[in-house]
């Protein structure tokens, strides 16, 4: 891997594409035994998780659902304030068991401000699956079930995650120099 310039930034090489592929497959492995005979209901958050939710629902072997829905949209190099109400969410989540995606939890206000509208509509069970967690950013209380690596409050792009809206079709993650 070498360094990448996205816009006007320089990003260094960070987890290759082997050992994302090695950690997927772990969480997956973990949801197929967690989840037997439930057929849960995995909810990706866009845009930055489609690239782990394929690959992680690609390794689903249980009878699983999967829909994909859009919050709010992450401004610049910082979370912005504002969060955007889910559009998308066609799904009763009524006695579901349920398992968000996303990229990554960052102060976790993102999903602190979401999950209440998501247990409102009274699913089974209701856990989280992120591929990176940056635990020092945190700001709001959030369990996270299934983390896929905890990285330094470093900025991150590939793999699904942009920085101003490039880098997405990065195989690999890179993490700002
Ligand atoms: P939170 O609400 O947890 O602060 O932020 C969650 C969202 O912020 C993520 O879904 C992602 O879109 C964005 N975000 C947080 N940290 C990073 C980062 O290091 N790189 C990129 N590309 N996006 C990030």
């Amino acid at each position: 891997m070498e360094k990448v310039r996205v816009k006007d930034k320089e990003f260094g090489p960070y987890l290759t594409e082997a050992v994302i592929a090695a950690k997927v497959k772990e969480l997956a492995d973990a949801l197929n035994r967690d989840y037997a005979g439930k057929k849960p209901l995995f909810i990706a958050i866009l845009n930055g998780s489609f690239m782990f939710a394929s690959d992680l629902f690609k390794q689903i072997n249980i009878d699983a659902e999967i829909s994909f829905i859009k919050l709010a949209s992450y401004k610049g190099m910082k979370s912005s304030g504002n969060v955007i109400t889910a559009i998308g969410l066609e799904q009763d989540l009524y006695a579901r068991d349920v398992i968000i995606v996303e990229d990554i939890v960052d102060t976790g206000k993102t999903l602190h401000h979401f999950l209440p509208q998501l247990q409102h509509q009274q699913p089974a069970s209701l856990r989280i699956a992120a591929l990176l967690h940056k635990p020092e950013a945190t700001q709001f209380p959030l369990q996270i079930d299934y983390v896929g690596f905890a990285i330094p409050n470093k900025f991150v792009v590939g793999y699904g995650l942009d920085y101003d809206g490039l880098g997405r079709n990065l195989k690999e993650i890179y993490q700002l120099a």
